[in-house]
Order: C-alpha cells, then structure tokens, then sequence
C-alpha cells in the first residue's frame, strides 16, 4: 500500500521531538514530502533533520502541493483555526495538534466547516493512544477495582523559563485564556472522559502565580460525571521544589494509582499489591498509525474533531466557573 505523503505545518519542538520519532519509526506508511515554518531556520532545520525535504515559509504551497496527502499541523494554539480552516478547503487530510481552537466560536465554526470535506479531520490528542492509559480503560473495564466512585489527578509541574515548552514566547503571552492549564490540561481531559465520560457539571479555581511562564499556571476543578462518579484535577505548573503526576481511582473493590514512573498499581483490602510497569512513548507512534489507518483503511476515527471540542470546552467552561466563581454545567 503507498504511503501517506505528508506536509509538515509548524516545525517547533512538537514537530521535530514528539511527531518526527514517531514518523520515522513508521517510515513504511509515512513520506514527509515537504515543510513550513514561520521563520526558514526552523524549516530548514527540520529540512536537515529529514534528510534534506523541500522547505518554506509560505504554507500556502504546502496546502496546494499535489503531492502531499495530509498536513501536519503543530503551530501555537491560537492559529490552529486559521491553519485548519487552510487545511479543510484544501482537501487534504489534516492531523492537528491539541486543542482543537483557541476559542469556543473558532471550534463550533471548525465543526461545521469540516462537514465540507470527506477528508480525515483528525485531532491529535495522543493521551488518547497512550498504552497507559488504554491499560488502564481496560483494567477499569475489567471491574478490578469493582465500580469506580471518585477519581483525583493531582499535577504538580515546577516549570520556569529554563523550560523549552515556556520559552515559546506564544506560551509566555498566552491569547487565549488558562495558558499552560489549557495547553497541558486539555491532556489530561482527554483522559478523564475517555476512562468515564462526559463531565457534566464541576466548579473551578484558577490564578497565576508565576506570570513569566503565561497566565494561568494554577487550576482545581471539582467535577461530577454522574450522580454515582465525581473527581478532582489540580493542574499546579508553578510548584517549587518538586514535581509530581499522581492519579488516583477509586472504586468499590480496590483502588488504582498510577504515579509519574509509568506503573500503574492496583491495591486492595488484605492483598498484595500488584503493580503493572507500562512502556509508553506518550501515544504519538499509535496515534500516526491510526491516523495512517484512517486515510488508507478507513478505520474509524477515534479522535474526530468532535472530540476535541469535547475537551476544549470541558476546561473553557471550567474557566467560565472560575471567572464567576460558581458551579457550571459542561455537558
Ligand atoms: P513551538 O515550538 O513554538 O512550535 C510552533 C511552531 O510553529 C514554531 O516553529 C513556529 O515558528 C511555527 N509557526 C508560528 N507561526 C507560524 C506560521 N504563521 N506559519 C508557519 N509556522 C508558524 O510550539 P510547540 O510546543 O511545538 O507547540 C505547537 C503545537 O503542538 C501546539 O498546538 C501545542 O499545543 C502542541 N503540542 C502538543 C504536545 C503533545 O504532547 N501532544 C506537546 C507540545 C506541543 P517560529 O518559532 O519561527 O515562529
């Protein structure tokens, strides 16, 4: 079967330390025929990193080289709208990156402009092709730990201007409201409604304490699922001294906690406890390959822009709350 001939859109850290392994690694389903990027060090850099593919600074001649099949966008959030708007006239297949838009009314007009095209709209949310957390879908399936009532994720970053990802200055000046709680949080709502569904009601609190890295850096949210199911996500990017990535779930038979090292482990009344090491490279191989999947098999898509709107407006409403300071309905 040919490969899917793609066009890269962006060449920052995403494009070349988080998609190019995982395209490389597939380099039996994917060609990287050509890139663009605002400023030609970039896409040269990624030019040389590829082996020497066409590059430009005029994304227009990606989106009209009949030669490429699908473009890859990974730009700053608040010109996702715009690239993807491009995309969708142009036919091709799009994999863009997390979140969907920057703002709910770019999102909504993105839905009804993608009804346009039969081309794969496809959004790149590669939690959701994490083999942790699909492991942990299955266990929770499995009733392991019996019917889950409550779930905590607790994050705990300590980023500075050391960090490459806050040195992005789109990061630093943020045009869209929650900053580094929209761009790393939208993750792990992804997460949350892949394992339980939608949220449907929650309360949040956010502030910024550390504004080099943006504004906001520091987010609770107290949510329901359902009447039997509630949870809690702090999202603390600014913590000094140490960093953690902690989730919790509890269910009726036991609990399951998986703690930043990749092992999930499940612990009950009266018994060992039994822990389960997971190898991951943060789900960017499997999202490819199902993107790849998509476009020459026509499997279904399990990351639609639908779901991204999804996502997005869990924690735009989430944000909403926090402004208002009171309980909202999501979905
Ligand atoms: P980044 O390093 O700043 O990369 C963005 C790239 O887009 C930069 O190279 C920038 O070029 C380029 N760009 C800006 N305006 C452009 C334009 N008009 N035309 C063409 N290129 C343009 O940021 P990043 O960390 O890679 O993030 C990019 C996207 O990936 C975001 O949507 C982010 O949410 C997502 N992301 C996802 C993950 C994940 O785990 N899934 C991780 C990180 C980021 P200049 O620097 O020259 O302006």
């Amino acid at each position: 079967m040919k490969k899917v001939r793609l066009g890269i859109i962006g060449c920052g850290i995403a494009a070349k330390e988080l998609h190019l392994p995982a395209i490389k690694k597939l380099k039996d389903k994917f060609e990287i025929v050509a890139a663009c990027n605002r400023t030609e060090k970039k896409a040269k850099e990624y030019s040389r990193l590829t082996g020497g593919i066409t590059y430009t600074t005029d994304c227009r001649e990606i989106f009209k080289n009949p030669e490429i099949d699908a473009v890859v966008i990974a730009v700053p959030i608040e010109l996702n709208y715009k690239f993807a708007v491009e995309a969708i006239k142009s036919g091709k297949h799009i994999f863009l990156e997390k979140p969907l838009a920057a703002k709910p009314r770019e999102a909504k007009k993105l839905l009804a402009l993608q009804k346009r095209t039969s081309s794969t709209c496809f959004l790149a949310e590669n939690y959701r092709f994490d083999t942790l957390y699909l492991e942990i879908k299955k266990i929770l399936n499995e009733k392991v730990i019996g019917d889950v009532y409550s779930v905590v994720w607790n994050v705990f970053n300590n980023l500075t201007l050391k960090d490459k990802y806050a040195q992005t200055l789109w990061r630093q000046k943020n045009k869209y409201p929650g900053g580094f709680i929209y761009d790393g949080g939208v993750h792990n709502i992804a997460v949350l409604r892949m394992l339980f569904g939608d949220i449907e009601s929650g309360y949040a609190s956010m502030k910024t304490i550390n504004p080099e890295i943006g504004t906001e850096d520091t987010f609770s949210f107290l949510f329901n699922f359902n009447k039997s199911l509630h949870g809690a996500l702090n999202i603390f990017f600014s913590v000094r001294g140490f960093h953690s990535n902690n989730l919790i779930i509890l269910g009726t038979k036991g609990s399951l906690i998986v703690q930043s090292n990749n092992q999930i482990i499940i612990k009950k009344d009266g018994r060992k406890e039994q822990k389960i090491n997971i190898k991951t490279d943060g789900g960017y191989e499997n999202e490819f390959l199902h993107f790849y999947r998509i476009v020459k098999k026509g499997a279904e898509n399990l990351s639609p822009f639908e779901e991204g709107y999804k996502d997005m407006m869990t924690l735009q409403r989430a944000f909403e709350s926090a402004k208002k300071n009171r309980l909202v309905k999501i979905f």
